[in-house]
């Protein structure tokens, strides 16, 4: 009684005086830092408020690695930030904050933040709000990880510590602040961050921080489907999926992840296709490459959709349309459950659209094919088939000497016929809308940024 009297009025994680590191204790500088990042800091000192880099990109970059953005945190109110600068929005309705636009950036300024008492939870104990004003030590305090609550001031190129995080980053050890299981009850996707973040950056999961997860995995089922999707986003495109993957059923938090994942988890030694996929995401992520979500989630889905149109090709539908059918079957039935949201599925169909297409090698087919805006993507997925054994070796290696080879030559490469393609021209039924069946038509959606595949 006494004890949680006391824990109220002077809660563990309440930080006090930070330590503050000057420049000479560090390596971090002012032009470590982005250009945009670095011009909000100072346009908000000199308006008399604090402000400070804060978050994963003075983790990130005391870590060696490249930050992804820049945060800000400050004194200052949404309504005292805006009108500092020409482009800045309010954003936000339950957690305000303002995005500011200097040059092609985007710098998000937060309001330092209280702790949450009183705050909405549900019955788990997870925080429904987290909206209050409060002190810089206590915006250090309600942060996740001790090594995410660093402030770099670029202006003194100072670090200020409240909750001992530059000992962590030193010693690569990933603390959560606070009391691990309330921390956890609070936001269990901490547990996947956690998991993440030790896999992103080679930390150590300290042993008080990792010793509650195990039991407490099952509130994971309790986060909103849509922010478990964001979660896993940028999980599977951190250019560590396969060992962040490897870690979260170590710690038996791969079930309920996303629906598409429990199958692929649960197979013991995964999938040769999926193993791949996942390992060539990786190595693109990490050469700077681009990727697109909505590759690396047909890939995820592709064995349920083969499986599928290979139901449909023996139950005597053509193959194209059975592949179609076979595709919005499988979107259809995730869009249920959110764990692909539908922005994704066009993207997704077009590359798996394509996979037919690659078995035709006679006429003008293959020179079509090769102007499709989502060629590289298509071609990136069916090397993968390929390189797990679903179709043979020599198909992906066709292709990649039919790109190679001179206009002239390409002639010469063209293939028999094998199978000829059935003689009627005449549309069958109804069009299936975009991304739809005709074999040789023009690609209806003009693909994005060169995503996929090599720019
Ligand atoms: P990355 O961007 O590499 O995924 P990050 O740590 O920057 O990692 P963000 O989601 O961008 O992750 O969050 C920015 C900061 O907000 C974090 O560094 C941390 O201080 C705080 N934060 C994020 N998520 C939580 C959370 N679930 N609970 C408490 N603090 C959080
Ligand atoms: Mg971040």
């Amino acid at each position: 009684m006494i004890r949680s009297l006391l824990s109220r009025l002077i809660p563990g994680r309440r930080a006090r005086e930070p330590r503050i590191y000057s420049s000479a204790q560090h390596d971090l500088r002012r032009d470590s830092v982005s250009r945009g990042a670095a011009q909000v800091v100072d346009r908000l000192q000199e308006a008399g408020y604090r402000a400070f880099i804060v978050g994963g990109a003075v983790r990130d970059l005391l870590l060696g690695q490249r930050p992804k953005d820049f945060d800000i945190a400050t004194n200052a109110t949404p309504e005292q930030v805006k009108p500092l600068f020409r482009r800045a929005f309010i954003i936000g309705r339950r957690f305000r904050l303002v995005h500011v636009h200097v040059g092609g950036e985007t710098i998000e300024v937060s309001t330092f933040r209280g702790p949450q008492n009183g705050a909405s939870a549900d019955e788990h104990g997870r925080i429904l709000s987290d909206n209050v004003f409060g002190t810089q030590a206590e915006d250090a305090a309600r942060r996740d990880f001790t090594i995410n609550a660093l402030y770099f001031d670029p202006v003194t190129e100072e670090i200020w510590d409240y909750l001992d995080g530059y000992k962590d980053i030193l010693a690569h050890r990933l603390r959560l602040i606070g009391g691990p299981v309330t921390r956890y009850r609070e936001d269990p996707v901490r547990m996947l961050r956690a998991v993440r973040l030790a896999a992103k950056l080679g930390c150590q999961i300290e042993a008080k921080t990792n010793a509650p997860i195990a039991k407490l995995a099952p509130l994971i089922q309790n986060v909103p489907a849509a922010r478990l999707f964001e979660e896993m986003q940028k999980l599977l495109l951190s250019g560590h999926a396969t060992e962040s993957l490897q870690a979260l059923r170590a710690h038996g938090l791969h079930h309920g992840l996303l629906p598409l994942l429990d199958v692929i988890m649960e197979q013991p030694l995964g999938s040769r296709f999926i193993d791949l996929a996942l390992a060539n995401t990786d190595a693109r992520v990490r050469e700077g490459k681009p990727v697109s979500p909505g590759f690396l989630f047909a890939t995820l889905l592709w064995h349920e959709t083969l499986a599928a149109w290979n139901a449909r090709k023996q139950a005597g539908e053509s193959p194209i349309s059975a592949l179609h059918e076979a595709m919005d079957q499988v979107l259809d039935s995730q869009a249920e459950k959110i764990a692909i949201p539908r922005r994704f599925g066009a993207d997704i169909k077009e590359i798996w659209g394509l996979q037919p297409r690659f078995e035709q090698r006679s006429g003008r087919r293959p020179f079509r094919l090769l102007e499709q805006p989502r060629f590289r993507a298509g071609f990136d997925f069916l090397v993968l088939r390929a390189a797990s054994g679903e179709v043979p070796e020599e198909l992906g290696t066709w292709w990649q000497d039919f790109q190679d080879a001179h206009p002239a030559e390409r002639e010469q490469m063209l293939v028999a016929d094998e199978s000829p393609p059935k003689r009627r021209r005449r549309r069958r039924g109804r069009g299936r809308g975009a991304g739809a069946a005709q074999e040789d038509g023009p690609d209806s959606a003009g693909g994005g940024a060169g995503e996929g595949g090599e720019p």
